[in-house]
């Protein structure tokens, strides 16, 4: 089968031909279909410090992806041949505190699809079958590849209420997008997001953020939103979908008494923050890595299902589709932080 190799522990990616993986009899066997490019993707072509920290190589990196399953190995139940289905990237122990209580996103011995073991850039992948999650039959291939990041973005934007609440969202890339428009579907009043890109600011109002602020020439998003939308006090829930330095700094200062931070974004090294404040103004931060398994999963499942406003809004994030023989165009497009998700497609070569 054809592959997105990652060869040995040194920057770059190339395509080439792999053994097709044999599922064991608990695993099922994929043929890919899409397959949509994570900045996780980016740092293992990159091969940065958390790649080298992180990553087993070598290997077939790829872990948001959609496809039908075309082996079921003994063992495995409710799956069947034919099913178009996506799957949870992280594979977890079973037997740790957190597993057996049910916590499986909490493992401490979770591996990553894509990260420690072979991955979806490829024609094929094996997965264990109860990390597969089967689609509605009629779901489009792109959004399928979509539920793992769309999962990130269901997580963090359900991970303190929002109905009737003010949310300031840092961050318009996809998942920072996605976050958005779950926000909106799930009852919040305003909700605000922040970008240095006027392309992304235009998505954000396009998933029905009430304004984008550029918080490289607009100033302080509580500042414009009390001008624009007439608010009196500061955000009450707050996602922070960037990890740039900056980022959470502001968002500390942007946040009313009492609120509320769902903090996905990643930064790559130490950031200062004013703790007196998150003192005085009683703030929460939760960090979210992942999903709930599997109940961001249904939750998702089910709001796409019910709601052609919020599906329409998610099919709209994927900006840009490539063969997979152009890959590499791909990749660039995808690291030019200026438009939505971009989706490999295994069916071209
Ligand atoms: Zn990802
Ligand atoms: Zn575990």
């Amino acid at each position: 089968m054809r592959a997105l190799y990652k060869l040995d522990a040194a920057p770059g990616l190339i395509m080439t031909e792999r053994p097709v993986p044999v599922p064991t009899e608990d695993e099922v066997l994929i043929r890919v279909l899409r397959t949509g490019i994570c900045g996780t993707d980016l740092h293992i072509r990159r091969w940065d410090d958390w790649a080298a920290s992180a990553v087993t190589a070598p290997l077939v990196p790829g872990h948001e992806f959609f496809g039908e399953v075309v082996e079921v190995g003994a063992a495995v139940r409710d799956v069947a041949v034919g099913d178009r289905v996506s799957g949870e990237g992280h594979i977890v122990c079973g037997t740790c505190r957190n597993c057996r209580a049910g916590r499986r996103q909490m493992c401490n011995r979770t591996k990553g699809l894509g990260v420690q073991r072979d991955g979806a850039f490829a024609e094929y992948l094996t997965l264990p079958g109860a990390n597969v999650w089967v689609h509605h039959a009629d779901v489009d291939p792109e959004v399928g590849a979509l539920f793992d990041p769309l999962g990130n973005a269901v997580h963090t934007a359900l991970a303190f209420p929002v109905v009737g609440e003010d949310v300031l969202v840092t961050g318009c890339g996809p998942i920072g997008l996605m976050a958005i428009a779950v926000a909106r579907h799930a009852g919040a009043r305003f909700v605000v997001g922040t970008d240095v890109s006027a392309n992304r600011l235009a998505m954000a109002s396009a998933m029905g953020a009430d304004l984008g602020v550029d918080v490289g020439t607009d100033g302080d998003p509580i500042r414009v939103a009390q001008e624009r939308l007439g608010m009196r006090e500061g955000f009450d829930v707050g996602f922070e979908m960037s990890g740039a330095p900056r980022a959470l700094p502001a968002m500390v200062d942007n946040m009313n008494h009492g609120g509320r931070v769902a903090m996905l974004g990643l930064p790559t090294g130490e950031i200062a923050v004013d703790w007196g404040k998150v003192v005085t103004h009683m703030l929460t931060v939760k960090g979210i890595y992942g999903r709930e398994m599997f109940e961001t999963w249904q939750t998702m499942s089910s709001m796409l299902q019910t709601s052609a406003v919020l599906r329409d809004r998610i099919a709209s994030i994927v900006s840009g589709r490539f063969a997979a023989g152009d890959w590499e165009a791909a990749f660039a497009a995808a690291a030019s932080a200026d438009g939505g998700k971009v989706v490999i497609d295994w069916t071209e070569i």
